[in-house]
């Protein structure tokens, strides 16, 4: 039997939002990563209306290979947090998720703790296709926890492809996590993962790997020093912690703090978050343009002949652009 969706309401939704409501928070966000366009539009509304209240979170991006220990050290990490009183959301970006129905991010069962914690909350990686389009709804819901009250957001990623690097570009610090074992490990990192960290933190270091944990440590301390330094005022720190055992963990959130009491006095968190709300504009204009010439029926049709006719090379690539620009209303 059909049922029929309980029509939104807007403005009790903003208010239920700004009252922390977990149930507001969680049809919020529904509505964010809906693809329906009157849901997508009631969504922005949503979100322009509780915007003085967002942007007053601490945002942290974790990455690390499977297996590194991601969900044992939020798991532990948050709770630690929320035991000092913080509200902590655990956000995931996950492009592949979809697609290989595999390991779904910040699935509440590999976070135990947390998921029972009234303090946290947890959301698995939204499930649209691209990466550009999971970013964009992970933004939206990012801003949405912020307005519900969360002061801490912990945005999980898997090392795969450019999901990195969108993650770095949406937080204030993003981490790298680890494994120890030097040497072979080391070459098989990407260099590309040193330069976006903030810190990289060496996990599993307790008991009998703590030998291990401080000897990759080194190891990494010596690739990031020939890396050119990204800021006058943060050099990234390599630490060793044990997400399991708890150890390392308040040490790893003193630095963050350090981090940004720093960046805030020199200027540059501003400056950061200014330059990530500008490159997100043009993120989602982008998607907007490409999303509109696909599915436009003026262009839809002309788009798959002329792509023919490129692949054959019958017609010239740039011939090709200007017509669909043309069909798009982008005269020169
Ligand atoms: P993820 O795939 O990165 O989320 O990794 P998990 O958190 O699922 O951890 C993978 C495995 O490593 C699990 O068996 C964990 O129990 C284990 N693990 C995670 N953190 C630690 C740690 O600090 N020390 C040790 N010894 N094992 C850990």
């Amino acid at each position: 039997m059909m049922t029929r969706a309980r029509p939104i309401d807007p403005d009790k939704l903003a208010e239920d939002l700004k009252a922390g409501k977990r149930a507001a928070l969680a049809r919020a966000i529904t509505l964010v990563e809906s693809r329906k366009a009157d849901h997508r539009h009631q969504a922005h509304r949503l979100i322009q209306s509780v915007l003085p209240l967002t942007g007053k979170a601490l945002r942290v991006g974790i990455t690390g290979v499977p297996g590194v220990g991601k969900s044992t050290t939020i798991d532990m990490l948050g709770s630690n947090l929320t035991a000092a009183g913080h509200k902590v959301a655990v956000l995931a970006v996950d492009p592949s998720s979809t697609r290989t129905g595999g390991s779904i991010l910040g699935d509440k069962t590999r976070m135990a703790q947390l998921a029972v914690d009234p303090n946290a909350f947890i959301r698995p990686s939204p499930s649209a296709g691209t990466l550009g389009g999971v970013a964009a709804k992970t933004r939206e819901t990012m801003l949405l926890c912020e307005a519900a009250g969360f002061d801490v957001i912990l945005v999980e990623t898997v090392g795969i492809g450019q999901s990195e690097t969108t993650v770095a570009d949406m937080v204030d610090f993003f981490l790298v996590l680890m494994l120890p074992g030097a040497g072979d490990e080391l070459q098989g990192i990407k260099k590309g993962v040193l330069e976006i960290a903030d810190m990289i933190a060496v996990n599993k270091a307790e008991g009998e790997g703590a030998m291990r944990a401080r000897s990759a440590a080194s190891d990494y301390r010596a690739a990031l020093h020939i890396l050119a330094p990204r800021s006058p005022t943060w050099t990234p720190p390599v630490i060793t912690i044990s997400g399991l055992a708890n150890e390392g963990l308040d040490h790893l959130w003193e630095q963050i703090g350090i981090y940004r009491e720093r960046m805030q006095a020199s200027g540059e968190w501003k400056e950061k978050r200014s330059r990530q709300q500008v490159a997100w504009m043009w993120d989602m204009l982008q998607q907007r343009m490409m999303m509109t010439l696909k599915s436009s029926s003026r262009t839809a049709e002309r788009l798959q002949a002329l792509e023919a006719e490129v692949r054959d090379g019958r017609t010239a690539v740039s011939l090709a652009v200007d017509e669909l620009a043309d069909l798009m209303g982008l005269k020169e």
